[in-house]
């Protein structure tokens, strides 16, 4: 099990688990229940849904396939790619200022 994308409201979560499904990788939605206890439907950082993939294997092309999404475009593009939590070691996209693991921020620029 791994947590490869943080979705800002419950629509996208399921939008980027069919993105990953309908190319062959498990995934799944989770957070969900904690989501909509939120008063207001407002979220909390950290208490956003996330999409997880059921086998570590499948990771980098689960990655692949949500850089094309964030960036709009249909091929991947690591111009500005991913970065490693120096903390936790989290993984992160390239928009993430912080890491949505421990809460360092991104000293990379
Ligand atoms: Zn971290």
């Amino acid at each position: 099990m791994m947590k490869v994308f943080e979705a800002q409201h419950h629509a996208e979560a399921h939008f980027v688990t069919g993105l990953l499904q309908t190319a062959g990788i498990s995934a799944e939605v989770r957070g969900e229940s904690l989501f909509t206890t939120v008063e207001g439907g407002t979220a909390i950082p950290g208490m956003r849904p996330s999409v997880w993939i059921l086998e570590d294997g499948q990771q980098e092309q689960a990655r692949d396939i949500l850089v094309a999404y964030k960036t709009g475009e249909g091929v991947p593009n690591y111009s500005d790619g991913p970065w490693k939590c120096p903390r936790c070691g989290e993984i992160h996209e390239p928009q993430f200022a912080s890491c949505w693991n421990c809460g360092t921020e991104n000293n990379k620029e």
